[in-house]
């Protein structure tokens, strides 16, 4: 029965509930909803439940290609064959190519310069045959949004407040597959307290899809997290509060805040 009060759009009630983009410092009102990690890291249907985040139309549709970009590469450097997932990914692969190819053109995987493992020697897959390719320069850019925009919405979700332009963070992305990483997967693992795994409700075999191991203190305000698309990419960054820094002092800090999202004003690099 209907109340007489005109009846809200799934927006209007995010946007209510969530007023301000997480991406660009928390001042700035929000009017969509953002999917971060990007729809385009999983096969259609399969993007997990509940990783929806509120974004000014600048921050949501200013990282479209490199949502792309980073989709392709995370789903061809996931080395978790099981069958449910092969023929979505696939279909999802191609997709992908496609529009990298209309887009971001030399974005592309260089196959030309592939070789197998075997003449590598340093890649752990489980696959009969793997290839080692070089990563593009668009790769780098692309992956450079995805960590920020990771850092953010994360931070939103789990401390449930924005990241501000006064907030410093680091990252950094790599393949576990690769020899010589497996103390850095072990020492994150052991560093980070809390884990978290997407799901799909109505998805039964979902899968390892994507999950991440998080910590935080507040005391620095220092947020941490480990994120990891199937069975191949990891993302890790870590995040502090104003005048703050790690015991280390040694990482090179970024300063995010509006605008930062474009990768124009990064020192991470
Ligand atoms: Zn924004």
């Amino acid at each position: 029965m209907s109340t007489g009060h005109p009846r809200r759009t799934r927006l209007q009630t995010f946007i209510a509930d969530h007023p301000y983009c997480c991406f660009c410092g928390g001042s700035v009102q929000a009017t969509t909803i953002d999917h971060v990690p990007p729809k385009a890291c999983f096969p259609r249907g399969y993007w997990p439940s509940g990783f929806e985040f509120p974004a000014c139309k600048t921050c949501n549709e200013g990282s479209a290609k490199y949502d792309q970009v980073f989709g392709l590469y995370s789903l061809i450097l996931d080395f978790d064959e099981s069958q449910e997932k092969r023929e979505g990914a696939l279909k999802r692969i191609n997709q992908l190519i496609s529009g990298v190819a209309n887009n971001v053109p030399e974005a592309l995987p260089p196959v030309w310069n592939a070789l197998p493992v075997y003449k590598v020697g340093n890649i752990l897959s489980p696959r009969a045959a793997a290839y080692s390719i070089s990563t593009p320069q668009p790769l780098k850019d692309a992956t450079r949004v995805i960590a920020r925009k990771l850092v953010h919405a994360l931070y939103y979700r789990e401390v449930q407040r924005c990241l501000a332009s006064c907030h410093k963070f680091t990252f950094g992305v790599y393949q576990p597959q690769r020899g010589g990483t497996e103390n850095l997967t072990t020492y994150l693992n052991s560093l980070l307290p809390s884990n978290t795994t997407g799901v799909k409700p109505n998805i039964k075999n979902y899968g390892d899809r994507f999950r991440y191991s998080w910590g935080f203190k507040e005391d620095r305000d220092f947020f941490m997290f480990a994120a990891q698309f199937g069975h191949g990419l990891m993302v890790w960054c870590m995040s502090v509060g104003p005048g703050q820094s790690t015991p280390e002092g040694i990482m090179r800090w970024t300063h995010c805040g509006r605008g930062s999202l474009d990768g124009s004003k990064g020192a991470d690099d």
